[in-house]
């Protein structure tokens, strides 16, 4: 008997489960960064992910960041004065000719792969600066909906690294995700400069969920879409307090806020209302809204808060219901939503009323 030797069906075979074992460890390493990118609470973070975890999950030489001044949603980040006290990154540029150059090499808005070393001098200096250029590099075009914020640049010193012609699928979908990231930080800014965030828990504070409500009104009325809101208490949280110290109290408050905002879609709003007391604008109808108060009040009762002990602590919200499909005039939205809010509020007290760590909802008038 002799030894098979290997056919070179085999040896495809291997090649390819190679590929895409290799590949699947690619996304998952990519995943990790987008995850960082999506959930930054504000530039500072966004850019560390960028320009440092980043080249080092993909052994990149270099990471730059060319950034639209003209861009509506960039404004704020990109004041001097908000740059100043960031101690701006020397990967992130915001000069008009590096923008130029990259708009020139990215036709039709496509990925440019290739050797920097090949671009005219003027556009290597506005994008590398004195830095030493990278062997290879692929540029990527940053466009969220149909508006587009800029450049990404990611370097390699290994010269086969980005060559023209290779897939790029997988990182022209990691710049969808962080151009929509960036937009999110920008609006995270944005919130915070206007005062209309909660320092305690990051969520937006009331101010800014009165605005939304009148907002997400205006909306539902022009488009007949259902519009609902959720009233949340914690249950007992004087006792908390009680027993646990201010401190933990106030730890206790920003995991559930945490909680509350994953148990939501992106485009809703969860506000702090009020010292244990949130709120939340769901674009859906009364059975939507009742769905997702079952997911808050489960994932509160489940959350995992430790004290200084290491023992569990208990938490439990109310929650109170309201939704409406609207036919009012346009002039009585704002009224409209406040009676919705109120609705909730009492719905919630009648939960408390009883029993605690349960949803209740009036019955529609
Ligand atoms: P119920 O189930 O009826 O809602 O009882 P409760 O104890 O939650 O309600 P109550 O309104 O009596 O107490 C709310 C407590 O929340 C009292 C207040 O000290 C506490 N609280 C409000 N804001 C903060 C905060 O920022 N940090 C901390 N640690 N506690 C807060
Ligand atoms: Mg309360
Ligand atoms: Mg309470």
């Amino acid at each position: 008997m002799t030894n098979l030797a290997p056919t070179p069906l085999s040896d495809r075979l291997r090649s390819l489960v190679d590929t895409v074992q290799h590949n699947e460890r690619t996304l998952r390493r990519f995943q990790n960064v987008e995850l960082r990118l999506i959930g930054a609470q504000d530039f500072a973070s966004f850019l560390d992910t960028l320009f440092n975890v980043l080249p080092q999950e993909f052994a990149l030489t270099g990471v730059t960041l060319w950034l639209d001044e003209r861009a509506p949603m960039l404004l704020e980040l990109l004041e001097p004065a908000a740059l100043r006290s960031l101690d701006q990154p020397p990967g992130l540029k915001t000069s008009r000719e590096a923008g130029a150059a990259a708009s020139r090499l990215c036709d039709d808005g496509l990925p440019w792969l290739g050797r920097p070393r090949d671009w005219e001098e003027n556009a290597r200096h506005s994008f590398f600066g004195d830095v030493e250029l990278p062997a290879s590099a692929i540029l990527l075009p940053l466009v969220a909906g149909n508006l587009s914020s800029g450049y990404l640049c990611l370097g390699s010193d290994d010269a086969t690294r980005f060559v023209p012609g290779m897939a790029t699928d997988i990182l022209e979908r990691f710049a969808s995700i962080v151009a929509a990231s960036l937009d999110n930080v920008a609006h995270r800014e944005r919130l915070r400069q206007l005062g209309m965030t909660d320092s305690l828990t990051g969520l937006a504070n009331r101010r800014y969920f009165d605005e939304r409500l009148r907002e997400e009104c205006m909306r539902a009325v022009r488009y007949a879409a259902p519009v609902a809101c959720l009233f949340i208490d914690i249950d007992s949280f004087k006792r908390i307090n009680d027993t646990y110290g201010h401190q933990t109290g106030d730890r206790a408050l920003a995991a559930v806020a945490a909680c509350v905002r994953k148990q939501v879609r992106l485009g809703d709003t969860v506000a702090r209302y009020g010292g244990e007391e949130f709120t939340a604008l769901l674009q859906g109808d009364r059975g939507d809204a009742l769905t997702v108060a079952e997911r808050v009040r489960r994932a509160v009762e489940k959350l995992q808060l430790l004290d200084d002990r290491g023992e569990r602590i208990v938490l439990t919200v109310s929650i109170g219901v309201a939704a409406r499909t609207v036919a009012v005039p346009p002039a009585e939205a704002l009224a409209f939503g406040r009676t919705m809010m109120e609705e909730a509020d009492r719905a919630m007290y009648r939960a408390k009323h009883n029993g605690r760590n349960r949803i209740e909802a009036l019955a529609p008038a």
